[in-house]
């Protein structure tokens, strides 16, 4: 990938949108500036992330601000549409790893950083230089090319993509990015490419890898059936997943009848039920039908079909 120059026409995200990010921001929000809505300890994460203990460690998560994606249901709309937060330099974001690190992280969590990614890979070799030594996670939509994802090697430990949608009309109606399931699935290969599958450390913490995320929509419109079965046959049924039964109507939902409603535990349980006949034995799954659209309760660390 060539060098970030915010004074050129942008085309770092498969949108290719072209905005001189020194002038003006481009159509996933951000300017030339890194921009960060939040950075904590977070303890409800999937447990190889997280921790199984609520009273330590924690993945220490720092939200980035804007968003390509931008998906009509988005949960997170304020920071991620809304673009709430505040710029940031690279020696600010590099001070917030460290100081994380410091407050007892199990890792380093960057959620939604891809339209920042020459920036966030510049504070990545800074923060290593100055003692960083927890794994790193890039915690993303897949909703980016494979030149930027390889600007990242040897800097990420551990890919944590979704794979929203594998139905191109879905992914047209519901984030404007009919070119998802592709730009995704290849965005994927290399972050497998990269780090492979899914290691843990003597406690249960990922430390290096790939675990990928399907949130399952109602009625299946992201068609999470799909992307089950391309995970399989591209990547093996060892590949790591979490399945996601968190969905409800948020943002502009209500503008789609169809989506306006949370998925239903049978929904969700025939998805699950396909993972099982694929094979899948890692991975995460969800209690669906509580509210547990910010706390997920995965049940268990290494889930077996019965
Ligand atoms: S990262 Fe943002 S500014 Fe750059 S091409 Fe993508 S949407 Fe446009």
């Amino acid at each position: 990938m060539s060098a970030f120059d915010p004074g050129q026409p942008c085309a770092l995200c498969p949108r290719a949108c072209g905005a001189v990010r020194a002038k003006n921001p481009g159509l996933c929000g951000a300017d030339a500036q890194i921009r960060v809505a939040l950075a904590q300890l977070h303890h409800g994460e999937e447990p190889c992330l997280s921790g199984s203990d609520a009273d330590t460690g924690g993945s220490g998560t720092i939200f980035f601000s804007g968003c390509a994606l931008r998906c009509v249901y988005c949960q997170n709309h304020d920071i991620s549409i809304g673009n709430m937060g505040h710029s940031l330099s690279v020696e600010d974001l590099v001070a917030l790893m460290l100081e994380l690190q410091l407050a007892g992280a199990y890792n380093i969590n960057l959620v939604t950083p891809s339209h920042f990614t020459p920036q966030v890979r510049q504070a990545l070799v800074l923060a290593k230089e100055h003692g960083l030594g927890l794994p790193v996670v890039w915690n993303s939509s897949a909703y980016e090319t494979v030149d930027a994802l390889k600007s990242l090697e040897g800097l990420v430990d551990i890919y944590l993509p979704d794979l929203r949608y594998m139905d191109a009309h879905a992914a047209a109606r519901y984030s404007a990015a009919p070119d998802y399931p592709r730009m995704a699935t290849h965005a994927i290969c290399e972050m497998h490419r990269q780090v492979g599958q899914l290691t843990f450390d003597d406690v249960g913490l990922a430390r290096r890898g790939l675990l990928i995320r399907l949130l399952v929509l109602p009625q299946n419109l992201g068609r999470t059936d799909l992307a089950l079965t391309w995970i399989a046959d591209t990547l093996g049924a060892d590949a790591a997943v979490s399945l996601m039964g968190q969905y409800y109507p948020a943002h502009r939902a209500a503008e789609f009848p169809e989506i306006n409603r949370s998925v239903t535990p049978g929904e969700y349980a025939a998805v699950r039920a396909h993972m099982e006949e694929l094979g899948f034995a890692r991975g995460f799954v969800q209690d669906v039908g509580s509210s547990s659209a910010f706390t997920p309760d995965f049940r268990t660390p290494d889930f077996r079909p019965e």
